[in-house]
């Protein structure tokens, strides 16, 4: 972590600063902190692999003491539930490869880690909806500079979205500390992480941000109340200048898969106490994507709309800009590298290439299917164009192919 982050990081329990304790063990590389200890008045906390750890959940003071005895290696191993020897060397071993790739190292995590479809994650629907509000949404409300904040952001995919907005470097916070861990290695290198407990206060200090934004998370979070009251203390200074958004969020009056334990709309409405919310159907915001031209956040989709959609989004904000259409952006530059998306088979014939769409399971059909409104079954395109993808230049013939996402622009060495 940056030391300039501890300006805004507190205590969840006492609300006081967090410095770090000079006395015990500290390893730093200029700015960059990697690890040491943090205390406040009432508690210490760890760092572990530049990532606060602020909070005492599961292996957070085992590795907590580790840090103290001046072992980092075994601090992460903790962190990461590496309990196995055999395990945690190979896992050591793929971490310490620069080569490794993102699938590596969620490999060396064993089956039980990621659960599925990580791969797939940059084309599926919930995705491109929650990528398209994101950018829309911290793309006016950070205009003037501000700083992003991606709770329960898990390995970070939609902090990849925030990393050209965020003035100084966007916080993923997660309680999870291997999926932050990734993040900061492979899907949003140069975000801030924290791990901490989304179920308790958040240890930032008031208005640290403009954007605080929770998305595909908050069904599963119990203590929702203190959760939306958090986020407002983050970002809201009273002016019309911040913005929140609960993205991917399930519909208590509409039954989905992962279901968690969502509320009704009026139950979410009820949540924000200080600044009016709008609620969106996902559905209603995924047709404007297809169709492309604009995202428009100006709707008020009638009630019986968003009664039968089975996921919302949730934006709560006073700038006025934030309600209306938003142009959806052809290309932000090319970020990580062109690959072609990994849900297409390839025939090479000649001079052509033959791309062809294969699910990788029934189920994975049933939840995420609506992607065929963009992916196209089939399609035939020049090998010189595939072949120019990993020199990173993106053929005239593949434009229309990368806004469908059979290109896609992923962080470099994610498979
Ligand atoms: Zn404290």
């Amino acid at each position: 972590m940056n030391a300039a982050t501890l300006e805004i990081l507190r205590c969840p329990y006492c609300g006081g600063r967090l410095d770090i304790v000079t006395s015990l063990f500290v390893q730093r590389d200029g700015d960059e902190i990697q690890h040491g200890i943090l205390g406040c008045e009432c508690c210490i906390f760890a760092i572990v692999d530049g990532i606060p750890v602020i909070h005492l959940e599961g292996r957070s003071t085992t590795a907590r003491a580790h840090i103290e005895a001046g072992r980092p290696d075994l601090a992460r191993r903790a962190m990461f539930n590496l309990d196995d020897d055999a395990q945690a060397a190979r896992f050591d071993e793929v971490a310490s490869s620069d080569a490794a790739t993102y699938r590596d190292v969620v490999d060396a995590l064993g089956p039980t880690f990621e659960g599925g479809y990580f791969l797939y994650r940059f084309s599926d629907p919930t995705f491109i909806v929650a990528d398209a509000v994101v950018r829309s949404v911290a793309g006016t409300v950070l205009k003037n500079g501000g700083r992003a904040i991606d709770l329960c952001g898990g390995s970070g995919h939609l902090t990849r979205s925030l990393m050209d907005l965020s003035s100084t470097a966007p916080v993923l916070a997660d309680l999870y500390f291997s999926k932050i861990w990734l993040a900061r290695r492979f899907t949003a290198p140069g975000c801030e992480g924290v791990c901490c407990d989304g179920n308790g206060p958040f240890p930032f200090a008031r208005r640290a941000f403009r954007y605080a934004m929770c998305t595909d998370a908050f069904m599963y979070i119990w203590t929702k109340r203190l959760f939306v009251g958090e986020m407002t203390r983050l970002v809201d200074d009273g002016g019309d200048d911040g913005a929140i958004v609960i993205g991917h969020t399930h519909n208590e009056r509409t039954w989905s898969p992962s279901h968690g334990q969502p509320l009704t709309p009026e139950g979410y409405r009820g949540l924000f106490e200080t600044i009016e919310p709008r609620i969106f159907g996902e559905a209603g915001l995924f047709a404007d994507i297809v169709k492309g031209g604009a995202l428009d956040l100006g709707r008020r989709d009638p009630s019986a709309a968003i009664d039968a959609d089975p996921a919302l989004t949730i934006i709560a904000s006073r700038n006025p800009d934030v309600f209306t259409p938003h142009r959806l952006e052809d290309s932000a530059g090319l970020r990580g590298e062109y690959r072609l998306n990994p849900l297409y088979s390839v025939e090479q014939m000649g001079d052509r290439v033959t791309l062809r769409l294969r699910f990788p399971n029934d189920e994975y059909a049933d939840e995420y299917g609506l992607c065929r409104q963009y992916l196209p079954d089939e399609v035939v395109v020049s090998s010189a164009a595939i072949a120019a993808l990993g020199e990173g230049r993106l053929a005239a013939e593949l434009e229309d192919l990368a806004r469908r996402r059979v290109v896609l622009d992923l962080p470099r060495r994610y498979y």
